[in-house]
């Protein structure tokens, strides 16, 4: 079974689950989640576990040992209860947004340059994006980020399944984000952005290009020879 559901439905906003453990009181992991837990470049989702009429609001969410950890803000919960999950849905949904956008610039960029993708931080209100490039100017990332915005007026799908790793390990540019280094698995997830590109990523994405909005330049920095940051934001 597969516990954890936003890798199948990055929609899902509801879900009802069972405690299986606590730890220390407020590290609690369920039989399912809706909550993603920190990792990949992506935050980790926040929202609420109710049970009955008592709320218990997750603030982090992490991985530990194979395992989601959520920790709630007070004690009380108990193995065995069955609880309402509800996630904060504006900032994932703004999340997904973002990460999807920063996988069409990320392929932008590699298709355009060859720059690989070094870092990449999403946050809630920008993002992060560092990559290897000699050649700096701010107008050419204008240009890359007004190439974007118009593939995000056109209606393309983004779907996201499971290959066998060897497969998945000889499509092109599978790997251009450090973020997405693979993890030692006998299967990738793909998120494929349709006729743009392939990446072997963990993260919650948006179905359609059209979801994203647009997205503007924040700022750029040098951070060394071939060392290029970016941060970008949702409009
Ligand atoms: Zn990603």
């Amino acid at each position: 079974m597969l516990k954890e559901l936003f890798l199948a439905d990055s929609y899902l906003k509801e879900a009802r689950a069972t405690v299986i453990s606590v730890n220390d009181g407020k590290y609690v992991t369920l039989d399912k989640t809706i909550f993603y837990a920190k990792g990949g470049g992506q935050p980790h989702d926040t929202g609420q576990i109710i049970r009955q009429d008592e709320v218990f609001n997750v603030v982090y969410v992490g991985k530990f040992s194979g395992e989601i950890s959520h920790e709630v803000d007070h004690v009380g919960l108990q193995n065995g209860d069955v609880v309402c999950c509800i996630l904060n849905w504006e900032r994932r949904y703004k999340l997904m947004r973002s990460h999807t956008a920063a996988h069409v610039l990320a392929a932008l960029l590699n298709k355009g340059t060859g720059a690989l993708i070094t870092g990449n931080q999403l946050e809630e209100n920008h993002v992060r994006f560092d990559f290897s490039l000699e050649k700096f100017d701010r107008t050419i990332l204008e240009e890359y980020l007004v190439r974007a915005n118009e593939l995000f007026e056109d209606d393309i799908e983004v779907k996201w399944y499971e290959l066998p790793r060897e497969e998945a390990l000889k499509i092109p540019g599978v790997v251009k984000m450090a973020e997405a280094f693979p993890p030692d698995l006998p299967v990738l997830r793909i998120v494929e952005i349709v006729g743009l590109d392939k990446q072997a990523d963990g993260g919650t994405h948006v179905r359609n290009l059209r979801e994203i909005g647009k997205v503007e330049l924040v700022k750029t920095e040098n951070k060394g020879k071939n060392n290029r940051r970016i941060y970008f934001k949702l409009s």
